[in-house]
């Protein structure tokens, strides 16, 4: 991979921590480059903020440059592989999901419900998307997923019964989502204005870590909230495991489009500051030690070995408390309701 520089005038220094405002920080680290895809220029450096833990980049690509960081970037493809086993595959997860959850999640095998019995055995092989339990077991309502890309979660939640709405800033993932019929409004998260107070689930799932304003965007988020509404949230973790074991090399990184990522454990209590309860969910690790040992050797696509080493790795670390799970995920209501 040959990367060339950031444009020096399409940068701008940050003098504070983008979550708590503390000024002061260390190097943690420097010449990390787009190894995630391998397309957007610069060589970057991430700080840590000694007060709240956020790791953040500075300097870091203006908000009118922040766009060539995704020329190629995956959630904007409408395309998806529709081999007959990823077919199958997806069909055999829905039919489990909606055994586990007593819901429907089509296209699904259509087995009768004595024959349940026949996916029970897949749990420890499956992992439930986040959100999923919440959005099959929730009164429904209306439902607006923020970056939402090209809609795949919009689709389920509708699915399920949920009136889904998305805000997606890129244009070709707008139009993706579109043409299956989604409901979409092309913009940056500040749309969320516009529902102030009437949102019954609200889903943030890895959007914090790119935009500039973190914090504006959990105010709009929790200002969007119906008063019994739920906000589904998901973030990597500063202070993840898997960070601590890949370091540069952490899939969490994604530099330069990751500009601030926040402490899992300071950001529940930000929310509980902010009159919220959090429910933390466990993540699992497994893609993100491949994508990191993908990472680690400078490769380009995932290799046999990749999935190899990273299930030994897995093996040999200790299982990380909640404080150091890799994903930060938080079911968040108010606390008065
Ligand atoms: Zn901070």
């Amino acid at each position: 991979m040959a990367f060339e520089p950031w444009p020096a005038d399409a940068l701008e220094g940050v003098s504070n921590c983008p979550y708590c405002n503390g000024a002061d920080r260390s190097l943690a680290y420097e010449g990390v480059q787009d190894w995630a895809f391998g397309s957007a220029p610069g060589r970057w450096s991430y700080w840590n903020c000694s007060r709240c833990q956020a790791l953040y980049l500075h300097p870091r690509p203006t908000r009118a440059s922040i766009g060539n960081a995704y020329t190629r970037y995956y959630t904007h493809s409408g395309d998806q592989r529709t081999s007959r086993l990823s077919v199958f595959k997806q069909r055999l997860r829905n039919e489990y999901w909606s055994n586990t959850l007593q819901t429907s999640i089509a296209p699904r095998l259509g087995l009768p419900r004595w024959a349940a019995w026949a996916t029970a055995g897949l749990k420890p092989r499956i992992a439930e998307p986040f959100g999923l339990r919440q959005w099959a077991q929730l009164p429904k309502g209306l439902l607006i997923d923020v970056g939402c890309g090209n809609g795949d979660k919009l689709k389920l939640a509708t699915q399920l019964g949920w009136q889904a709405r998305g805000i997606e800033l890129d244009a070709s993932a707008v139009q993706a989502a579109q043409a299956q019929g989604l409901q979409v409004e092309q913009g940056g998260y500040e749309l969320l204005a516009n529902y102030r107070g009437q949102a019954d689930c609200v889903v943030c799932s890895h959007v914090l870590e790119h935009v500039h304003q973190p914090l504006h965007l959990l105010q709009l988020l929790l200002a969007s909230l119906s008063p019994h509404g739920v906000l589904l949230l998901s973030v990597p973790n500063a202070t993840s495991f898997m960070r601590r074991h890949y370091g540069e090399n952490w899939r969490g990184l994604e530099a330069p489009r990751h500009l601030a990522i926040p402490d899992g454990a300071w950001l529940i209590d930000y929310l509980r500051a902010q009159c919220m309860r959090c429910t933390q969910v466990p993540s699992y690790p497994l893609e993100t030690a491949v994508e990191s040992e993908r990472i680690q050797r400078r490769g380009g696509a995932v290799l046999p070995i990749d999935l190899r080493n990273a299930r030994q790795q897995l093996r040999g670390l200790a299982s990380p408390d909640m404080a150091q799970q890799d994903v930060t995920q938080l079911v968040c209501t108010w606390a008065k309701a």
